[in-house]
């Protein structure tokens, strides 16, 4: 598949600090890509080398197979949803959704219709008169969104677009990116630090740390298959077996993840462990269990019978639920 922007060893250093640390990515034509990682991961940096407001310390960045050196932002054909919007506050929704189309010098009846157009897309239809000020949160967000959109980018970038909207209207708001994106056509790179966002939205996830890629893949292989202890703790918070413990389990010595809907618990199971910590969330019951030198997290689903606190119980799981795992970088 065609890439739409590609990674070669790309590093961006602001003076000891590695903010992108040879990374290495291929983000193809038309997927909704997720960049996922802690903040100070290098997200953000990643993103503005894609869009070309900074340039890489090493490495190079192509853009739809031509090299985006030398390239200002104005003629990549990529635009930006920023963090905090960066709606103009003195304009009307209209004349902020048409900017791009004002500075690319398209006449302004022609401009407006176009923002109009747009200001459907997001399902702002007659908003175009209004102020930024008189929007809510989501609705700002959806006007930011329709001027990046507005003069038909290849690439759309995303950077953590969702985080100031209330748990809801995000929900809200990532089944609608998501079916936008997938009707448009519209290659997407979406930033979060939201694993749970990154894996129900994205085709596929790359997981940050400290600069560096350390997996790229499916929503479900990082979650299935982590390939290093980080991506396992960070991508829905796994329990990460050391090495010398998986040694003594399976005579293997690597660290291995297991989920904690994984564990079984009951009369039968292999292991002993200690009930330390109960939580209630509804669904399930979290249960915290000192198993030999380490602290497990398991499930427990509601209406089934849930141990005490500070009993011994025993757990057990399949063979194939503990996923051994390079060391990480
Ligand atoms: P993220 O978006 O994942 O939170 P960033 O890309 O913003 O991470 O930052 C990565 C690292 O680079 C951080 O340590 C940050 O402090 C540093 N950094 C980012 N931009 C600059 C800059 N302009 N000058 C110095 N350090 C920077
Ligand atoms: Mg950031």
């Amino acid at each position: 598949m065609q890439s739409a922007v590609l990674f070669k060893a790309v590093s961006r250093l602001y003076g000891d600090v590695r903010a992108v640390d040879a990374v290495d990515l291929d983000v193809r034509a038309g997927e909704f890509f997720a960049m996922l990682g802690p903040s100070g991961s290098g997200k953000t940096t990643s993103l503005r080398l894609i869009a070309g407001f900074e340039l890489p310390t090493a490495g190079e960045i192509e853009i739809f197979g031509e090299s985006a050196k030398g390239v200002p932002p104005y003629r990549r054909n990529v635009n930006t949803v920023f963090q905090d919007y960066a709606l103009f506050p003195h304009m009307s929704v209209r004349d902020n959704v048409a900017y791009g189309l004002m500075i690319a010098g398209m006449g302004k009846k022609q401009r407006h219709a176009k923002a109009e157009e747009t200001l459907e897309l997001v399902r702002l239809p007659g908003y175009g008169d209004r102020a930024p000020s008189a929007l809510s949160g989501g609705q700002r967000q959806r006007v930011a969104l329709a001027r990046a959109l507005v003069n038909q980018p290849k690439v759309l970038l995303l950077d953590e677009p969702l985080g100031a909207l209330d748990l809801k209207l995000r929900e809200q708001m990532q089944e609608e990116l998501k079916s936008l994106q997938q009707s448009l056509g519209i290659t997407f790179i979406f930033v979060t630090h939201d694993q749970g966002e990154a894996l129900s939205m994205a085709d596929r996830v790359a997981v940050f740390n400290q600069g560096q890629v350390q997996q790229v893949g499916t929503p479900e292989e990082i979650y299935q298959r982590p390939d290093t202890p980080f991506v396992a703790d960070f991508v829905g918070s796994s329990n990460v077996l050391p090495a010398e413990l998986v040694r003594e389990l399976t005579g293997v010595a690597a660290p291995a993840s297991l989920r904690p809907e994984a564990i079984r618990i009951g009369q039968g199971e292999a292991h002993a462990a200690t009930v330390n910590s109960l939580s209630y969330t509804g669904a399930v019951t979290k249960l915290g269990l000192q198993f030999r030198q380490i602290q497990l997290s398991a499930l427990v689903p509601a209406g089934m019978p849930v141990p005490e606190r500070g009993t011994s119980v025993a757990i057990g799981w399949d063979r194939t639920a503990l996923h051994m795992m390079g060391q990480g970088k």
